[in-house]
């Protein structure tokens, strides 16, 4: 019973979630939704947007509904609610009607505190009236941004959901996402009519994770490394621009004794699915995907998410980053990226469909993400201002924990401009940044050759810097806007700013790579409880838990987290439990799960002395 101090809420949050205290933001939320008001809440991933609905769903009468996108998740989902004790069920096309019966029965008598639906189900009316013929306490849609046109993520039935709201003027509706940007908001509220709903827009801040950007020298040997040196035995993400490359790395980690498995479209479904099921349940996987992989993937305890490519924008970058450590322990997001992603994505962009407005949408997103890989500020105080939230130096960032230091690279810029300019009389021909490079190194290469390339001024005056050296002049004189590419062929070429360059009117400041990549020093997360570090004593019973849950959620068929996080077991192996009563003060070991696990735990942790 709660006590009548004890907002019902809050002892919710302890009694069922095990949780002792709300997260920036959630208890306004949940409280605004359980007595009835409208919200839109923007919070980034692993922020803990579910509990905003599934707490308002306990707290009211009747069944809250959630409409997500994520079929595949659906299962783990309703597990994971299970687990906690909580009345839960989906409908979905992946049920038999015989399933479907069952879940529908439950719902009608009273017997869900929360239904899982699929936004397609709506365009059923048999799924109206079924909703009709239950209680409904509250709608949330998950995923908002799934209703914008603009966003990568559109499903046309998300434009059906504003019909609920006419259906049903009374009943509260949440919806949730983490796309953050003003416009993306607007245009949320406007589809689902709620603009007149309360708006929450929570700090984006991942105090927990250390955001690292380093130029692209050999990917695979710095994926290799990094893995080797920081992360071993971790699950994690690693994001690749095409197919292939996917296959490519999967398949190399796998041969340096790092077990990846590759996700992209191209792939059947089965095995996709297959793969996706494997990295959620097991633990220490690493899987290699296409951007295809990831929303709603709730798993808490990864910790790394590594890109091999330059993403196209920072919204996507700071949504693949977000999947690392939900769980609040510290991880990684590492990116490498070069010359050659930069010169790619600008010629997608430019020889890309849509219309001119569209493209130029693009460029200013890309030129947003270059903008945050060539920076010499702190890394996350450029991302919130992104977002439009302010920040301080954060000290868990690479420019922060090794500050780069700015060079004046004017004549150096000046050198490639001035090959750059004769070049361009030769307009035709595909002249790349690898050429021009050719040409300061004094190179006499066959293409070289073939266009008497020696015989130009600038011929062999780039000597003094290194090749890769050069590279990352061309690239951040792309990133500045100082050189642009000619669709077409890729060619470099000049642009608008570049006369005031080479006429000695225009400085050219540029980061100079630090020679070493960042140590690895992590910083307790600010405002959240710091994550409990794992003493090297604690670490043989860590395991021991950690082998007892992947046989007990093997045996359930349920991913591993559904049973405990990482973060849980940690705290029970440093804090020791001896009763069932101090095990349920651990941060994660609600009600339900004390009763039902609590006893095997304590078995554990007595029968490894
Ligand atoms: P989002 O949907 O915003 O990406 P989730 O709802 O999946 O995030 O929550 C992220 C993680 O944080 C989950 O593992 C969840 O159990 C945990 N979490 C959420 N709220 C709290 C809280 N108040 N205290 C401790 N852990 C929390
Ligand atoms: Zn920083």
């Amino acid at each position: 019973m709660a006590s009548p101090e004890i907002p019902e809420s809050l002892d919710i949050l302890r009694r069922v979630f095990g949780y002792d205290t709300f997260r920036d933001g959630q208890q306004e939320i949940v409280e605004h939704v359980a007595s009835g008001g409208d919200a839109l809440v923007l919070m980034p991933t692993g922020g803990g947007k579910s509990l905003c609905y599934q707490i308002p769903a306990l707290v009211r009468k009747g069944t809250g509904v959630v409409i997500s996108p994520l079929i595949a998740l659906m299962q783990d989902q309703v597990d994971a609610m299970r687990a906690l004790g909580v009345r839960a069920g989906f409908l979905n096309s992946t049920q038999d009607h015989d399933e479907r019966r069952v879940v529908e029965a439950q719902f009608t008598t009273g017997e869900l505190d929360l239904l899982y639906l699929a936004p397609e189900r709506l365009r059923l009316a048999s799924t109206v009236e079924l909703l009709g013929r239950g209680d409904v306490s509250l709608f949330a849609i998950d995923e908002a941004h799934c209703v914008s046109q603009w966003g990568h993520d559109f499903r046309p039935d998300y434009l059906m959901l504003s019909g609920l709201h006419e259906r049903w003027p009374e009943i509260p509706r949440i919806a949730l996402t983490a796309t953050a940007t003003e416009a993306t908001r607007r245009e949320i509220a406007s589809r689902l009519q709620l603009e007149e709903a309360k708006h929450f827009v929570a700090s984006f801040d991942r105090p927990n994770i250390q955001y690292r950007i380093e130029p692209k020298t050999d990917a695979k040997r710095q994926l290799l490394r990094l893995l080797q040196a920081e992360h071993k035995g971790d699950a994690g993400i690693v994001y690749c621009l095409s197919r292939n490359s996917v296959e490519k790395h999967a398949a190399f980690l796998t041969e340096n004794g790092i077990e990846a498995l590759p996700y992209h479209a191209g792939l059947d479904g089965q095995t996709r699915a297959a793969n996706q099921a494997r990295f959620l349940r097991e633990d220490g996987l690493v899987i290699v995907a296409t951007i295809a992989f990831g929303m709603g993937i709730d798993k808490p305890d990864v910790r790394f998410v590594a890109h091999l490519d330059l993403p196209k924008s920072v919204e996507g970058y700071y949504q693949e980053t977000g999947r690392a450590g939900r769980d609040g322990l510290p991880s990684t997001a590492w990116l490498a990226y070069g010359l050659q992603d930069v010169v790619n994505l600008r010629k997608m962009i430019d020889g890309g469909e849509g219309d001119a407005a569209f493209r130029r949408r693009q460029a200013m997103a890309l030129d947003a993400m270059l903008a945050l890989c060539e920076t010499v500020e702190c890394r996350r105080v450029r991302l919130l201002d992104y977002f439009g939230q302010s920040a301080e130096p954060c000290g868990n960032c690479d420019t922060c924990l090794t500050p780069p230091e700015s060079w004046d690279a004017t004549v150096p810029a000046q050198k490639v401009l001035s090959v750059i300019v004769r070049l361009d009389r030769e307009r035709r021909q595909k002249f790349g940044a690898g050429h021009i490079i050719d040409i300061l190194l004094g190179k006499k290469n066959a293409k070289v050759i073939q266009f008497d390339h020696d015989t130009l001024k600038p011929f062999g005056v780039g000597t003094d810097l290194r090749e890769a050296e050069w590279r990352g002049v061309v690239r951040q004189l792309l990133a500045q806007g100082l050189v642009a590419v000619e669709s077409n062929h890729g060619t470099l070429v000049q642009t608008d700013e570049s006369a005031a360059v080479l006429r000695g009117e225009r400085t050219v400041l540029m980061r100079r790579e630090p020679d070493r990549p960042a140590p690895k020093a992590a910083k307790a997360a600010k405002d959240r409880k710091a994550p409990v570090e794992l003493p090297a004593e604690a670490m043989p019973l860590f395991e021991r838990l950690r082998a007892w849950r992947a046989a007990t959620a093997k045996e359930q068929g349920v991913p591993a987290y559904v049973i405990f996080h990482d973060a849980t077991l940690r705290e029970i192996a440093t804090a020791l439990p001896t009763t069932l009563t101090e095990l349920g003060h651990v941060n994660g070991v609600g009600e339900n799960k004390l009763a039902k696990y609590g006893p095997q735990v304590l078995e554990t942790l007595t029968s490894a002395d």
